[in-house]
């Protein structure tokens, strides 16, 4: 009898424009000859602007949290749950103290690896005490490597009966950019490259402003040699997974990109595009050719994916068969909370325009608002709030809306489906 496996596999910190698939960077040979075959979704849009936010739309396909406590997920039904509840042996392997036990992430996988015990620790001594912990903590020793998640994935793989639910988090891209020493040509030790490359990202943490070129572009090679090496880790993982499975579903993305100054800022957070655009790749055993499909793609949509994939919902999610496309006009929510600053920012995202808003912690006080035109200005580099006030009340009530009813996006309006269209048209677009 055909076994069979649904392997979601998502990348920490994985910028959409260093795939190859994407960008033509030639960083990712596998994940771009594993794309050819597979549905790229274009416009993957993430929810959250760091991994307690987006993640809750992953795996939950619930709106990110707008609290600290939110980022709890405790009774929640997750992907795993429901697939364990189905009788899906479930597996998942991580190091990101978000995600881990004491977040409620391991709920629904009867094999769970968050760290072997050390990030659980820390994901206790986290608490709610917020990013500034966290950054401290993933700067002291980062997360398990690529390497060893992969063999603790696939020895899982090996044993596991059919149907089976693999959830692999890689955090090799994530900050402080520690690629194995084989990829750099080291001249000097080991201990003190690390040593050094470690103390320069926390220097630049703390540095408000500019960095010069040599710091930025030393941090960005770094972070390429990264995206190299996860390339790696996810060809062995899959190619492994392949050997045990006769059937397959594989759903590839990134929980948020990573900014590297686009908007003044290093690292992940906020809900600028460097940060919400990620790679979201789907490959389907006997599904024919690849294609690629334009339009907004939530991450939310995941979650119904697998299920109507695993023949536990009827419909639901991204479209896969040949002919569907994604529902036009769209407006998702997006969240980022950054405790140390006090402060939250919420986004409002259609293909057309982007919403934000930064306010304090629990939203009594507004902050700032801003407004961008993504058709003209895809690099969110000019506010047009101040002319187009009437698009910005829109977008506000709109998001007020959601946020109201707790849900990922607004209901679709029709007008807004035949407005982009006229857009984009109006641009050359079809
Ligand atoms: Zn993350």
């Amino acid at each position: 009898m055909a076994k069979e496996i649904v392997l979601l596999l998502t990348v920490d910190s994985l910028r959409r424009d260093h795939v190859g698939c994407y960008h033509g960077q030639s960083l990712t040979p596998f994940l771009d000859t594993f794309a050819e075959g597979s549905t790229v979704f274009e416009g993957a849009c993430s929810q959250g602007g760091g991994t307690p936010e987006s993640f809750r739309s992953i795996m939950f396909s619930l709106p990110p949290p707008l609290s600290l406590d939110e980022r709890h997920v405790h009774g929640k039904e997750s992907i795993a749950k429901v697939l364990r509840e189905a009788g899906y042996a479930t597996g998942g392997f991580h190091s990101n103290p978000f995600l881990s036990s004491h977040f409620g992430y391991d709920e629904g996988f009867e094999t769970f690896f968050d760290g072997g015990g050390k990030q659980t620790g820390d994901a206790t001594l986290l608490g709610d005490l917020g990013n500034a912990a966290s950054i401290a903590l993933m700067n002291r020793g980062p997360a398990t490597d690529g390497k060893e998640i992969t063999s603790r994935a696939l020895e899982w793989a090996k044993g596991a009966r059919s149907p089976a639910f693999l959830w692999v988090h890689y955090m090799d891209t994530h900050f402080p950019y520690l690629p194995p020493a084989r990829m750099q040509g080291w001249r000097g030790s080991l201990r003190n490259r690390v040593a050094w490359d470690m103390l320069m990202a926390r220097k630049i943490q703390a540095k408000a402003g500019e960095p010069s070129e040599g710091v930025r572009s030393r941090v960005m090679s770094s972070y390429r040699l990264c995206v190299r090496e996860v390339d790696s880790y996810i060809s062995t993982l899959i190619e492994g997974v392949w050997k045990h499975f006769d059937r397959r579903l594989v759903v590839m993305t990134a929980d948020h990109g990573e900014g590297f100054w686009e908007h003044g800022r290093f690292g992940h957070g906020g809900v600028y595009d460097e940060i919400l655009r990620v790679p979201l790749i789907v490959n389907s055993t006997g599904a024919g050719p690849g294609r690629r499909v334009q339009g907004l793609a939530p991450l939310a949509d995941i979650k119904p994916t697998i299920l109507r994939q695993a023949g536990l919902a009827q419909d639901g999610g991204l479209p896969l068969a040949t002919g569907e496309a994604v529902t036009p006009g769209r407006k998702l929510v997006c969240a980022s909370l950054d405790p140390p600053d006090g402060t939250r920012t919420l986004g409002f995202r259609s293909e057309l325009m982007k919403y934000i808003r930064k306010e304090s912690l629990d939203g009594s006080k507004c902050a700032s608002e801003e407004l961008y035109d993504l058709v003209r200005d895809p690099g969110e580099r000019m506010d047009v709030l101040a002319d187009r006030k009437e698009e910005g009340s829109a977008a506000r009530a709109g998001l007020e809306e959601v946020l109201a009813r707790g849900v990922t996006q607004a209901l679709v309006d029709k007008s807004d489906e035949s407005e982009v269209a006229r857009r984009l048209h109006a641009l050359g677009y079809d």
